[in-house]
């Protein structure tokens, strides 16, 4: 008998768009082609997933491979390989910190021809917009950049320039006919850098003076002010690791009077205080910072509500040496694409009763229909047969070890989850499972349907 599938999962409780089902699911030329309570059909491979959830794999919508020109932080393959460990199919990674940026069409191919060669799971590239290439941004949506990311404090990274406000107008104008969308990193940039000169030359590094050289209002005024640039321009804007309660308040009230802005947030700023952050030490350092306990609360609140558009990693790794030392003066960055959807399932579900349904929309679907990728993202007819199989009363304590990234450190080591991944599959092909790679590259280039 000749097969008629090339693989079909058995047995498995599917979580798909419209909540759990237990259902078989047939994946033909790379796409789901049936779903059902039980398929007759034969299939070339078969996977038993008894007692398993099926989720539709995780797409990031924001990490920091570094790949290429520097590569000692992270690589494509490496990161790739972490998050297909973590139950991720794609990601979309950010102009910066590779190098040279990807400021302009050949080195948006140089990352590409890097990625075709070395990433485990599907990719999509943010271009750069800085005061320095106002004139390529025609050329990079050419290129099918998923969206543009701009910093309006300074990025870290001399070659990429903060956006000024002149470059936000006439940046935002040109987005909005190239229908692509901006996401900025919204923190206002003269307070936080008089703040941190004025802390540095005071001598005060702690922790505690980081957390007050970048407090909230940096944060909420610079979203107010992002969208305002928006409603002018008609530029689609996404918020980019939005971490105050308030913050998500302006832009709730803003796209209810009909403004294109929607927001992003990081695990760690549902997951981490400040407190934990002065406990781990630089490991947990990022910008904006980790906030307290109460603001904490109220950005859960605004996820339940449905006020946050999808949750990525921020994945921002660096050698551990530019991590040692006072608090203020070492590099920002936090490694976490590996921990994304368990952390999620232990504090958002186990801990808070997040419907898994909303965590597979938060970390899959709204990210490809914000940047439009078609047939990506869902459990359904004619979508990417990508999938992670999930235990999701298994639990563990993350070891060094486990993690994939080049450098195995992260704020997570050491705690405890509960829900593991035990595979990985992308378009059909079995990408990671218990604990390893089991595949070679096969990654390929998504590009926005506009
Ligand atoms: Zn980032």
């Amino acid at each position: 008998m000749s097969s008629r599938y090339d693989l079909i999962i058995r047995n498995g409780i599917l979580v798909t768009p419209e909540g759990v089902k237990k259902a078989d699911v047939a994946v033909c030329d790379e796409k789901i082609v049936e779903i059902a309570e039980e398929i007759s059909s034969a299939a070339k491979e078969t996977v038993d997933a008894a007692g398993k959830y099926v989720f539709p794999g995780t797409t990031d919508g924001h990490v920091h491979f570094n790949d290429p020109g520097r590569t000692e932080w992270e690589t494509i393959t490496t990161g790739s390989s972490a998050l297909a460990a973590g139950g991720g199919v794609a990601f979309f990674d950010m102009p910066l910190n590779c190098s040279p940026c990807t400021l302009d069409a050949v080195n948006f191919n140089n990352k590409l021809a890097v990625a075709q060669k070395d990433s485990l799971v599907d990719y999509g590239f943010w271009g750069g917009l800085t005061s320095t290439n106002l004139d390529k941004l025609e050329e990079l949506a050419e290129c099918g950049v998923i969206g543009f990311k701009a910093f309006s404090c300074g990025s870290g990274i001399d070659e990429f320039e903060r956006m000024d406000d002149y470059t936000a107008l006439m940046g935002m104008q040109k987005l909005a006919k190239l229908g692509l969308p901006l996401m900025v990193h919204c923190e206002n940039a003269e307070i936080t850098r008089d703040l941190t000169a004025l802390a540095l030359s005071n001598n005060k590094t702690t922790v505690r003076d980081y957390f007050a050289a970048r407090p909230p209002i940096t944060e909420i005024e610079n979203v107010s002010r992002m969208i305002m640039f928006a409603e002018e321009t008609g530029c689609k804007l996404i918020i980019a690791h939005i971490s105050t309660a308030k913050a998500v308040e302006l832009v709730t009230q803003a796209r209810s009077r009909g403004v294109d802005v929607s927001c992003e947030t990081i695990g760690h700023y549902l997951i981490l205080t400040d407190d934990d952050v002065e406990r781990m030490g630089t490991v947990a350092k990022c910008s904006p910072p980790i906030r307290n306990s109460e603001n904490q609360l109220k950005m859960w609140g605004k996820l339940f509500n449905g006020e946050i558009a999808f949750i990525s990693s921020d994945h921002s790794p660096c050698d551990p040496k530019l991590k040692d030392g006072e608090f203020l003066r070492v590099w920002g960055g936090i490694s976490a694409c590996q921990t994304t959807l368990t952390g999620l399932l232990t504090h958002a579900y186990h801990d808070r009763k997040l419907p898994l349904d909303s965590i597979a929309k938060l970390t899959s679907q709204n990210v490809n229909e914000i940047f439009k990728i078609q047939g990506k993202g869902k459990i359904a007819i004619g979508y990417d047969g990508d999938f992670a199989l999930v235990d999701l009363d298994k639990e563990f304590t993350l070891q060094a070890e486990d993690l994939f990234y080049k450098h195995k450190v992260s704020p997570y080591v050491g705690d405890r989850f509960r829900g593991t991944v035990s595979q990985t599959i992308l378009r059909g092909t079995t990408i990671f499972k218990d604990g390893k790679i089991v595949s070679k590259p096969i990654g390929k280039h998504l590009r926005p349907s506009l």
